[in-house]
């Protein structure tokens, strides 16, 4: 369970975060959404610890990760995130980047990760790529790579920021998918995302952010066929 308690981020003067309460259950699926520049990507760094929050506390599973000088690493193989861009190193194949991180931080062989990754490469339908370069695959085939790369550090709760933004309409659907199946197996998931019906679809929860705000948060039902609030409504009337 991850818990956000008045959680804020500043850049300059500017409160990017402005005191953000949030819980995740475990295996529940929460989106963010939100105009653009509301907050959505800072407040995703902030629960991974890219960005070191100013005010609040960020708990997981009963402890503060938030503390000053804890160290990141740890925290960073339980809450995994994925981006936009996939930044997968081009110069290893698809295989190669996902054994990177099991590599190095746990000291596994290639030998010893090969059947587990064998295993995620085949369940996402990228059984016969692994030993290809990332220039060898579509967006999204390397949309699934990134996204297996964070799941073979076994994060117990995965952050995904507008990770079908880049791609072609038509690949988009395979992504998803990926999520669909996460979902099922019962993955905590964090998203931010434009993709309304999807958040409809399968959130338990969609947050909409405003200036750095939660402003309002529900059951999709709700929220979007329901919003309390008039910024969310009009935020809806635009996107949807
Ligand atoms: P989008 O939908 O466009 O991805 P977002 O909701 O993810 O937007 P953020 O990327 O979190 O929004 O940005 C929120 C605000 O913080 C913006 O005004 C942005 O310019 C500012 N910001 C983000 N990162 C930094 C940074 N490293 N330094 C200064 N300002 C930043
Ligand atoms: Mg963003």
């Amino acid at each position: 369970k991850l818990s956000l308690r008045g959680v804020r981020k500043r850049f300059g003067d500017v409160d990017v975060c402005n005191g953000i309460d949030l819980d995740v259950a475990d295996g529940e699926m929460v989106c963010l959404i939100g105009a653009s520049g509301s907050g959505k990507s800072t407040l995703l760094r902030c629960m991974n610890l890219l960005e070191p929050i100013d005010d609040g506390s960020i708990w997981l599973d009963g402890s503060d990760i938030s503390e000053p000088g804890l160290d990141a690493q740890p925290v960073r193989q339980k809450i995994g995130i994925v981006f936009q861009s996939y930044n997968l190193f081009p110069h290893m194949t698809a295989a190669e980047n996902v054994m990177l991180a099991p590599r190095r931080v746990h000291g596994h062989t290639r030998d010893a990760l090969r059947p587990k990754i064998t295993a995620l490469f085949e369940r996402f339908g990228l059984g016969d790529r692994m030993d290809h370069y990332p220039d060898q695959l579509s967006g999204g085939q390397q949309q699934r790579v990134a996204i297996i790369r964070a799941l073979a550090m076994a994060p117990e709760i995965m952050l995904f920021d507008e990770i079908t933004s880049a791609l072609d309409p038509e690949l988009v659907g395979e992504v998803l998918d990926v999520l669909r199946d996460l979902r099922q197996q019962g993955m905590t998931m964090v998203l931010a995302t434009h993709e309304m019906g999807f958040a409809r679809e399968l959130a338990d929860k969609v947050c909409f952010l405003d200036a750095g705000r939660i402003l309002e948060q529900g059951p999709p039902a709700k929220l979007f066929t329901a919003p309390r609030e008039a910024r969310t409504k009009a935020f809806l009337s635009r996107v949807l």
